[in-house]
């Protein structure tokens, strides 16, 4: 048996099996079915050349004409069912019916051994799949969907090779010595036909048919060199020594042909992709250098404009003081200037867990899983679409998450191409989640140096503050001094309400500024503290017993503490100090307006992945606190008060960070504020702590009686 023979069983074989698998993937719609039918015709053809081999008749002869005729029928109706054109009637499938009934007459005839019946049957065959792989070209260029012009691309590519090389083949009859590769080329087309007929909605179908292209491409190629080295260089008796010599040739050329393939394929077909691969390859390296969130956001979105690749982008950065996202830069249609994280929690979920979200293709998934009935997953998809719909004219694109430390999602970035549908194949969102992992990077960075130059600047500040105390707090406490003596005159001697008065105002003022000295002092050193077990009960207790004996006596304090609440680690006069600036604040928020304050203990469950917290909340039913004020609330010397310092707030976050915390706060301006105060629970106690039942005394700080 010769090698064309071979291969004619071996290529009938692989059609019948690809047509069968088709027929066998359950959902059989007429492109499956002609799709079948033209991979049947194929295989037939094959075998039947195979086994005209074994017994020359005549009956195989009108079998393989007929197969011949009915090929471009197949092929033409299949094409126009791949991507139908819109509101008219193919001419070609006319013109091909038209034509089927003569040339069918022919090969029946008894003339069909006649060279021009042959001729024209070549003519009819290679003539009709041309014009219909010619008019899938066009209308796959024409669609708006950016997968099906990828896919009908390659369809086209490797149907026209398949097609010149089995015309090739023919060449054989008339002697020229080419091996059959047209029977494998059609395989390979059917192959990626199958495919793309399965995977029809799937962006990365063309990643594996780019993949197989490369991998054909380059089999052929080392074939080549083979063929050229053993058959025509070599003859039977060298031919050992030229397949080692062909295998060392392909040893070496291997890495450099397959780069070579791979940099020609991809420019022919993904020339997109290697446009946005390189602008990204470049805003990484950029970025590489970039520690302001500013400068990193230009660069981002200037990289993908750049690569032409999108209609528009944004890029939304989380508010440092809620949860909430906001619009950072972008360019195309305007985006909301903010994302709600309420409104947007479904999507905001999944991008917890995932690293991007594409909302296309999840619709296209919606649409096509609504028709086999409801499903958890369907719904959880749904929640995430109707999420989507805040991002308005950003519903459709890719969603992707930058995260910040402990892998919170701190930025979202929107990309979206409204000239095409299935805009981004999979391979485009990792090179745009890449781009993301080095933001996430810039933002640590950043943070990481904000920090530092937050910690040089407190550095300079206590020094500074160190210098002042010193200078300011003797003349203070003299002035102070001297001003009481003034206002307790001697027995006998009379002092004018004027001057009594003025007195009043000195020791006040005196008093205030030693305050705000202290508060800067306090800010400025590091913290003294001494963490230990805590009961927060008894320090809130504590707290509003020397509050109530204070200035506040008057206010209406309501306390409801939860039962059996874990120790924290914290400083227990710290804390009272936090809770102290927190409730004092809320009063002076509530005075006047009434409605009181109420402070609250409870314990907070661990979810997935969390551990279990305690919250103190002061609650306020006072005048509330804007956007504007709630973004700079915990910023050193911000303050919306007269006699404010705008230090208790900054010096309460640090030590409650310090314990491993965090302080939260809602309010809705003109309703009230909640300050909530939420520590890690359950700390490990490997020593019993002298007051674990009540509040520990930390050497080094006053002690606190546990109240
Ligand atoms: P100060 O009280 O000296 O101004 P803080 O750091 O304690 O400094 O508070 C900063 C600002 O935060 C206040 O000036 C006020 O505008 C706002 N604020 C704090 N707590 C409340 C509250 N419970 N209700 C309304 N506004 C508040």
């Amino acid at each position: 048996m010769d090698l064309r023979t071979r291969t004619s069983l071996f290529c009938g074989a692989l059609a019948l099996a690809i047509a069968v698998s088709i027929l066998l993937r359950g959902r059989r719609r007429r492109a499956h079915l002609y799709f079948a039918a033209f991979a049947a015709d194929i295989g037939l053809w094959y075998v039947t050349q195979w086994a005209y081999h074994f017994v020359r008749s005549e009956v195989w002869v009108r079998f393989t004409a007929v197969l011949a005729v009915l090929l471009p029928q197949f092929a033409v109706h299949l094409f126009e069912v791949l991507v139908p054109q819109r509101d008219k009637r193919s001419t070609l499938l006319r013109v091909a019916g038209v034509l089927m009934v003569p040339m069918m007459v022919l090969v029946l005839s008894p003339e069909h051994k006649h060279g021009l019946v042959r001729g024209a049957v070549m003519l009819y065959v290679f003539g009709l799949i041309s014009a219909g792989l010619w008019s899938l070209a066009l209308r796959g260029e024409r669609s708006r969907s950016r997968a099906t012009q990828q896919r009908v691309r390659f369809l086209v590519v490797v149907g026209a090779l398949a097609a010149v090389f089995t015309l090739a083949d023919f060449l054989w009859f008339v002697g020229a010595p080419l091996p059959p590769v047209g029977g494998v080329l059609s395989i390979v087309f059917l192959f990626i036909l199958a495919e793309s007929m399965i995977r029809e909605r799937l962006v990365d179908l063309y990643d594996i048919l780019g993949r197989l292209l490369v991998s054909t491409a380059l089999a052929f190629t080392l074939a080549g060199i083979f063929y050229v080295f053993v058959v025509l260089v070599g003859g039977f008796s060298t031919m050992y020594l030229n397949a080692i010599l062909a295998a060392i040739v392909i040893l070496v050329l291997f890495d450099p042909l397959r780069d070579k393939v791979e940099q020609y394929i991809h420019l022919a077909f993904f020339s997109e992709r290697v446009d946005l691969d390189r602008a990204i390859a470049k805003a990484r390296q950029q970025l590489a250098h970039v520690l302001e969130t500013r400068e990193m956001m230009q660069v981002a979105l200037s990289a993908i404009e750049a690569s032409r690749r999108a209609t528009a982008a944004a890029l939304y950065l989380r508010d440092p003081t809620g949860p909430d996202f906001e619009l950072g830069q972008a360019f195309g249609p305007t985006p909301p200037p903010r994302i709600d994280s309420a409104t947007a929690r479904p999507l905001l979920d999944r991008l917890g867990s995932k690293a991007s979200v594409p909302l296309e293709l999840i619709r296209h998934g919606v649409i096509e899983r609504r028709r086999g009935g409801q499903t958890l997953a369907l719904e959880a998809d749904e929640r995430v679409l109707a999420a989507a719909e805040v991002l308005g004219p950003y519903k459709n694109g890719v969603c992707l998450a930058v995260r910040g430390e402990s892998e919170a999602v701190v930025g979202v970035l929107l990309v979206v191409d409204d000239r095409v549908s299935d805009a981004f194949s999979s391979e485009d969102v990792a090179l745009l989640e890449a781009l993301c992992v080095q933001m996430s990077v810039v933002i640590e960075n950043s943070q990481q140096y904000r920090r530092m130059q937050e910690r040089d600047r407190l550095a300079a500040l206590g020094q500074m503050a160190a210098g002042l105390a010193h200078e300011v707090k003797n003349p203070l406490g003299a002035i102070k001094g001297a001003a009481q003596l003034l206002a307790e005159p001697e027995e006998g001697t009379v002092t004018d309400p004027h001057s009594k008065e003025f007195l009043g105002i000195i020791l006040e003022e005196v008093d205030r500024l030693d305050r705000v000295v202290g508060s800067v002092l306090d800010y400025a050193r590091p913290s003294k503290g001494n963490p230990g077990a805590v009961d927060v009960n008894a320090v809130v207790r504590r707290t509003l017993q020397v509050l109530s004996s204070a200035q506040h006596s008057d206010h209406d304090v309501t306390v409801e503490l939860g039962d059996g609440l874990p120790l924290v680690r914290a400083d227990a006069e710290q804390l009272r100090q936090v809770l102290m600036n927190l409730v004092q604040n809320a009063l002076q928020a509530t005075s006047g307006k009434g409605g009181g304050v109420s402070v609250s203990t409870r314990c907070r469950p661990g979810g997935p992945g969390k551990n279990e917290c305690i919250e103190i909340a002061v609650r306020d039913h006072g005048t509330g606190i804007t956007p504007q004020v709630l973004k700079s609330l915990f910023v050193p010397f911000f303050t919306t008060k007269e006699k404010g310092t705008g230090l208790g707030l900054a010096i309460s976050q640090r030590l409650v960070e310090e314990w491993g915390g965090r302080i939260e706060v809602v309010s809705q301006p003109g309703a009230g504020s909640t300050f909530s105060v939420v520590l890690p629970a359950g700390i490990e106690l490997t020593t019993p702590l002298p007051g674990a039942t009540g509040l520990a005394t930390a050497p080094g700080t006053p002690g606190v009686e546990p109240a």
